[in-house]
């Protein structure tokens, strides 16, 4: 079995229904409400765990009932719980979730504990990250923090993945250190300049990342599958799986973790890819985002 670490973020996703989104100033009634884990720490490392790997997860929670829920939550999935660091001081972040009858939503991060990830707290795991096939990096917590893992990671010659998300400056200089990029459109556009619309536009992309050190460009496209490049000018599209989708949020977060826990276990990237758009495709056929994320199981009888 693959062992992964995800240094990453945890929230608290707090989520209603409502007819219409409120325009500035304005209150609406919703409902009905749902509650559940969320942050695309949380959600990649419980798409991994559910895939099979053996997953430790580096986050911060709050010392409050959010932070309580949320530990028993990383149990039920069978984290290693080492190193989920606890705060006196913030919360357990939330994310405040709207979404309307169109599926439009409004959300509001406050990542609170997990905002607050040191340096320290990272370097608490360093042996876990020596032993791991691989590191998973988003982008919601301290840059000192994925500084910190990506340089012990680096130091221990273990592979780094970074899912550039969500869209926001980081220091360029990482990208040298990276393994698997794997930014979706949205993420490619900003980090690249390049507009992703077909195979010609992926690979300009691609190559940017490439020119920045990226060993591996892996751009998600929804529905639209993935465009793989491990070489400049040598990448190729790979087609998702067709599904009845319900909810696509938190589906990047399922490749990813289905992606992450494929190449730990020794795949060939070509069907890390392919294991990957499963998990996310079973992933869209359910409600909500860590929750929606298919046990192992569940993947093999779609792989069949
Ligand atoms: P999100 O931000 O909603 O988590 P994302 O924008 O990071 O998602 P996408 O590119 O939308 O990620 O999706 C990731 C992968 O999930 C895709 O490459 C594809 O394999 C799969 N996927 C997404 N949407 C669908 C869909 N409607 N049907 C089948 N597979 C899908």
């Amino acid at each position: 079995m693959g062992r992964i670490t995800v240094v990453g973020s945890y929230v608290v996703d707090l989520m209603s229904r409502t007819p219409q989104l409120p325009k500035p100033g304005e209150t609406v009634l919703g409902g009905p409400f749902q509650m559940g884990p969320g942050g695309k720490g949380g959600n990649q490392a419980t798409a991994a765990a559910r895939s099979g790997s053996d997953v430790a997860f580096v986050t911060k929670v709050g010392d409050d009932v959010f932070g309580k829920e949320a530990i028993k939550h990383f149990e039920r999935e069978g984290f290693n719980i080492q190193f989920v660091h606890r705060s006196k001081t913030e919360a357990t972040g939330t994310a405040l979730i709207a979404v309307d009858d169109q599926g439009e939503n409004d959300i509001v991060i406050a990542p609170g504990a997990c905002g607050t990830m040191t340096r320290s707290d990272v370097l608490k795991a360093e042996e876990e990250i020596k032993r791991s096939q691989m590191v998973m990096l988003q982008l919601e917590i301290s840059f000192e923090a994925i500084e910190a893992a990506i340089k012990k990671a680096v130091h221990h010659q273990v592979p780094v993945l970074l899912n550039p998300a969500p869209c926001v400056d980081f220091p360029q200089e990482w990208l040298k250190y990276i393994t698997y990029a794997t930014p979706n459109e949205t993420e490619a556009l900003g980090l690249t300049g390049v507009e992703v619309t077909d195979a010609l536009s992926a690979q300009e992309a691609a190559d940017v990342l490439h020119e920045k050190g990226v060993k591996t460009v892996v751009i998600t496209l929804g529905k639209q599958g993935v465009f793989l490049s491990k070489e400049a000018g040598k990448g190729a599209w790979m087609d998702g799986f067709s599904v009845k989708a319900m909810d696509t949020t938190g589906a990047g977060d399922a490749f990813n973790g289905g992606f992450a826990h494929a190449i730990g276990s020794g795949a060939p990237v070509e069907e890390a890819v392919q294991f990957g758009q499963a998990v996310a495709a079973l992933s869209v056929t359910k409600m909500g985002t860590a929750a929606s994320m298919p046990t192992q199981d569940e993947i093999k009888a779609f792989l069949k």
